[in-house]
């Protein structure tokens, strides 16, 4: 299997070659060639399997430069229900992900159970898997340096702290994540772990990290990776549970559902409709979005318009106006003519939109039956869907997941199969609940006393030599 640029340029790399890159050499995103396939005969046998066998044995088609026992060997070690202990509602951590019916025809698809208590955890502890191995094998060392407005960053942290051969340098904007964001990042010591507060907004973390990055020697030097969400293992890892979800939602194989998913930059319905491609029986992806809106309204009208500030809401992991997975959709649309897609993206950098609609009818054409649907929300919604979760389902749901079961509510056709991807715990989020319900949210064990533990973290200003100086002593 090999992996092509959404631009067209790049030359074709395996799967290990591009587990370590971000973006392309030509500014795309990697895509495989050809979508391979699972058969109903497929899903069947994998119906039985403990979720880190089916991870596995999905993996395997995607990453056919690595031997499948080593596959298997990674994902068992990733997804153990140690490492996925924070199970609510008498739920059963070993399943991993388990899917909670919550009425009938719709479904809850338990991701929150990790180490962070956001899904982010399913891909990144597979993802330091392979990073771990792929660096032993290539006898190399990799320096992490990535920004965070909180849920990324954090799994990051926990998914790669203590490992040999990695260190993690995250940044995140001082003051302006929630108390419980902060003391879960900044409370890991493990010395292969900075943590650096920027006097500064998310986006000066990012510029920080790409300024770092377009220093090719300071890079060279400190073999700078990222693992952020345009990181195809990290998209593909997240198709294994789309998977599962299907398996134990399902009567028999050929039955069809639809997902509803939280989103933000796109890769967790992105690695959703990677499941369609492949011939599970997916019916649509509902695309739910906060007021940050832009996907939706681009699903809807034709007309891709990113904005350049995203409005700061109650939902804040999918504050996200430029959704970068988008692109893989699009280039999938485009029936994989890079050429095409970079003519899309240099037009959107010079007229600030893609008129899909209006400038590539075909393409907008084979969009538009990939199978999408959207939805947006405000924060009145996300507080009116926790209080129903919590008085009709008795089950306290996050701002995140609010926005979802918006989209499911309001979409769900009758006799469809819905199943709505829960994106974070409550407890994550405390102040919204208590507004939308008056109490409090449970806060799962071990995390009672999370907000008062030690806390190791560097201060920097908004300034790149004062960053490259913590790495320098860093590395
Ligand atoms: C990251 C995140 C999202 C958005 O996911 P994307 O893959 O960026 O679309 C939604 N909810 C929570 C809680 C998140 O952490």
């Amino acid at each position: 299997m090999r992996y092509i640029s959404t631009r067209g340029q790049a030359a074709p790399a395996s799967f290990s070659e591009i587990l370590l890159e971000g973006l392309a050499s030509d500014g795309g995103l990697y895509m495989p060639e050809t979508w391979p396939t699972v058969t109903f005969d497929e899903l069947e046998a994998w119906k039985s399997l403990p979720y880190a066998d089916l991870a596995a044995k999905l993996l395997a088609k995607f990453a056919t430069d690595i031997p499948p026992e080593t596959l298997l060997m990674l994902t068992r070690a990733a997804y153990t229900p140690e490492v996925f202990q924070h199970a609510r509602n008498g739920e059963d951590a070993k399943k991993i992900f388990p899917v909670r019916q919550l009425e009938k025809g719709i479904f809850l698809l338990q991701l929150s159970n990790g180490p962070t208590l956001a899904f982010k955890d399913a891909a990144m502890q597979i993802l330091g898997q392979l990073l771990s191995w792929a660096l032993e094998k290539q006898n190399k060392t990799l320096t992490i340096l990535g920004a965070t407005s909180g849920d990324t960053g954090s799994a990051a942290i926990h998914a790669l702290r203590g490992k040999k051969r990695v260190k993690v340098a995250m940044l995140s904007p001082a003051g302006r994540m929630s108390d419980f964001q902060r003391a879960q990042m900044y409370s890991v010591l493990d010395a292969n772990v900075m943590n650096i507060a920027v006097k500064g907004m998310f986006d000066d973390c990012q510029d920080l990290v790409k300024t770092l990055n377009a220093d090719s020697s300071f890079k060279a030097k400190h073999h700078l990776g990222a693992v952020n969400s345009i990181n195809w293992a990290r998209v593909v890892a997240q198709t294994a549970y789309y998977i599962s979800a299907y398996l134990q939602t399902i009567k028999v194989i050929g039955d069809s559902v639809s997902f509803c998913v939280p989103s933000g930059n796109f890769g967790n319905a992105f690695a959703g409709l990677v499941a369609k491609f492949m011939g599970v029986p997916i019916d649509r992806i509902i695309v739910a979005t906060n007021e940050n809106d832009v996907l939706h309204r681009a699903l809807q009208t034709g007309r891709y318009t990113p904005t350049d500030v995203a409005q700061a809401t109650s939902s804040p992991s999918m504050d996200i106006t430029k959704a970068s997975n988008f692109e893989r959709a699009v280039f999938e649309a485009a029936d994989h003519d890079g050429k095409l897609v970079a003519e899309m993206w240099t037009r959107l950098a010079n007229e600030r939109k893609i008129d899909f609609a209006k400038d590539y009818p075909a393409v907008w054409g084979r969009l538009a039956s990939l199978g999408l649907s959207s939805s947006t929300s405000t924060h009145k919604d996300r507080l009116a869907k926790i209080k129903l979760a919590h008085e009709r389902w008795g089950i306290f749901i996050d701002p995140h997941t609010a926005d979802g079961v918006k989209g499911a509510l309001e979409l769900r056709e009758s006799e469809e199969t819905m199943i709505i991807l829960e994106t974070a715990q409550a407890g994550k989020f405390a102040p919204t609940i208590r507004e939308a319900l008056g109490i409090e949210p449970p806060i799962p064990k071990g995390f009672e006393n999370l907000t008062s533990l030690q806390q190791k973290v560097e201060t920097i200003k908004v300034d790149p030599e004062a960053l490259k100086a913590k790495i320098d002593n860093f590395a």
